[in-house]
């Protein structure tokens, strides 16, 4: 690119996930002359760049590149290993909060599930038909759709028993979870990873994606940024990069700790941390759902995610969908496996996606004591301040969770015969982080953005990600992360082709 590690850069980009690459192809898209930089920590896990690893075909292959990946903290009392491909923050309070340090970030390695929020989920800052049309841009973007697992035997059968329970006025009918993820002409699943989003993007002449560098401050002067000190983790040279603008897309637990480190502290900042506390059970679809013999010839291709000892999301899964609504204020996500991923009694056949797995988010209390802090007196590896959370679950948190787990174990009985008891999973395990940069409409101290994503008191300094979310949700994330993030980049594109930053002027 033009601007090279010494010039000038129109707007760095700090992140690869799913919405540092959606910005940086946003703005890149807006206008062709900008001079986008995105800096990302990791390494690429394959070509192409912030491809899915779930896409790599050869299994050694992909075990081999997720064994590469940096190990972090051992797992904590009461909570599991890190899933592949993420590394465990290592915090008492939500012993499962992991983070992706790779091209890609967690968007390399994610279940792809893309709802869109609905009711009280939908951030009431940003204008509803421009929010929906982001959100149409954004399942672009991510390649989203209904049709992936079309030919999902059973998946039918599940929706309409799901549907007797669920479906009802003013909530979206229980139907196939919209997916990023399409089907090859060899009729394997192609999972969307950020390379997707990026489409030529980095091959572009007036953009670069600079990896394993580290951003460690934002510099500024007065209210503006004016660029990024980086490391280059491999040599461990410090640099300077000047930039007109600067969009912070690293993570819910990162983003506050650059902020922090740089000076930037506004007083929400870090907190409102929620997730989706998550409610698992597991059904045997019962046999009067499954024709007799109908399934034995079933010869549907295995992705390339096919796990040995079952569990796996393969063509014959289905992965159907529990919309949230306010009135039941929890996202279900349900499964068929190719088969059973706990022992079942000798003798009994599973036919494929007659193992049923049912996942439900619940929508948590927002809270501005349940946050992510920074700690002065201790550094992480990079020597930046040290990643803390202070988590708990109040107690309409753990209603809602009794309520989930009685409603799931009521699918489950519905559906067929219950493998095992309704469990919830150790805190952290949903993935979802938000909240932590949250928009808002003014600077009164609950939030630490405004709604294009600008952080208050700063001229030039935006946030991206599922941190700058400011509702209580249960639906899963990124989709809607993606599409503020696209309002974001346009917002900037706009401001920096009409004013001049460097005369002071809010881009
Ligand atoms: C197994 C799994 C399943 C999931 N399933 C779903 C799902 O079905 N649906 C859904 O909506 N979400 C799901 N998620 C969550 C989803 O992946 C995240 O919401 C999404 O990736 C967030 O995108 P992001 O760009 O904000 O952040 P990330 O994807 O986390 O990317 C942040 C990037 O910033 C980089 N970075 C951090 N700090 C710095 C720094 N100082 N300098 C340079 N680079 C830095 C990191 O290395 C990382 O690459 C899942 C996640 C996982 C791991």
């Amino acid at each position: 690119m033009s601007g090279g590690s010494d010039g000038v850069v129109d707007v760095v980009v700090i992140g690869s996930g799913p919405v540092g690459t959606a910005v940086a192809r946003e703005l890149a898209d807006r206008d062709l002359a900008l001079r986008v930089l995105v800096l990302e920590a990791g390494q690429a896990l394959g070509d192409p760049a912030g491809g899915h690893v779930k896409n790599i075909a050869d299994a050694k292959e992909r075990d081999r590149v997720l064994a590469g990946l940096a190990t972090g903290p051992e797992p904590l009392p009461g909570g599991t290993p890190a899933r592949p491909g993420t590394v465990l923050v290592g915090a008492p309070d939500m012993p499962n909060a992991a983070m992706s340090t790779n091209v890609g970030g967690m968007g390399a390695h994610w279940t792809a599930a893309c709802p869109r929020p609905v009711d009280d989920e939908v951030p009431d800052c940003i204008d509803p038909a421009v929010l929906d049309e982001a959100l149409t841009r954004a399942e672009e973007l991510l390649a989203v759709t209904t049709h992936a697992f079309d030919r999902a035997p059973l998946t039918g059968a599940v929706q309409t028993v799901l549907g007797q329970l669920f479906d009802g006025p003013h909530r979206r009918p229980v139907g196939a979870m919209p997916v990023a993820v399409t089907v090859g002409e060899d009729g394997a699943l192609h999972w969307t990873g950020p390379a997707i989003i990026a489409g030529d993007l980095w091959q572009r002449p007036n953009v670069e994606l600079r990896t394993g560098t580290l951003a460690r401050r934002i510099l500024l002067d007065g209210d503006r940024a004016t660029g990024v000190e980086v490391v280059d983790l491999a040599s461990g040279e410090r640099s300077a990069i000047e930039a007109r603008a600067v969009v912070i897309a690293a993570d819910a637990f990162r983003t506050p700790q650059l902020l922090h480190a740089s000076g930037v502290r506004p007083a929400a900042l870090g907190r409102y941390l929620t997730e989706h506390p998550q409610v698992m059970a597991a059904s045997l679809l019962d046999e009067k759902y499954v024709p007799e013999g109908a399934l034995v010839d079933v010869d549907l291709p295995r992705s390339s995610a096919a796990a040995p000892g079952g569990g796996a999301i393969v063509p014959v899964s289905g992965v159907s969908w529990v919309p949230y609504a306010a009135d039941r204020p929890f996202h279900g996500q349900v499964m068929q496996m190719d088969a059973s991923p706990m022992p079942l009694d000798p003798g009994t056949t599973v036919r494929p996606g007659q193992v049923v797995g049912l996942g439900w988010f619940c929508k948590k209390e927002l809270s501005p004591d349940n946050r992510v802090w920074l700690d002065d007196d201790a550094v992480d590896e990079h020597g930046l301040p040290a990643i803390r959370i202070d988590y708990t679950l109040s107690d309409a948190d753990q209603a809602a969770i009794e309520a989930a787990k009685a409603e799931i174990a009521a699918a489950a009985a519905a559906l067929g015969r219950p493998l095992g008891e309704p469990f919830v999973m150790p805190s952290g395990s949903s993935l979802h982080y938000l909240g932590t940069t949250r928009m808002g409409t003014a600077d009164d101290g609950t939030s630490v953005c405004d709604p294009t994503g600008r952080v208050w008191g700063t001229a030039n300094l935006y946030v991206g990600g599922n941190n700058v979310v400011p509702t209580a949700t249960a639906c899963n994330p990124t989709l809607t992360a993606v599409a503020i993030g696209v309002l974001t980049a346009r917002t900037l594109a706009a401001s920096l082709a009409t004013l001049d930053v460097s005369e002071g002027a809010h881009p």
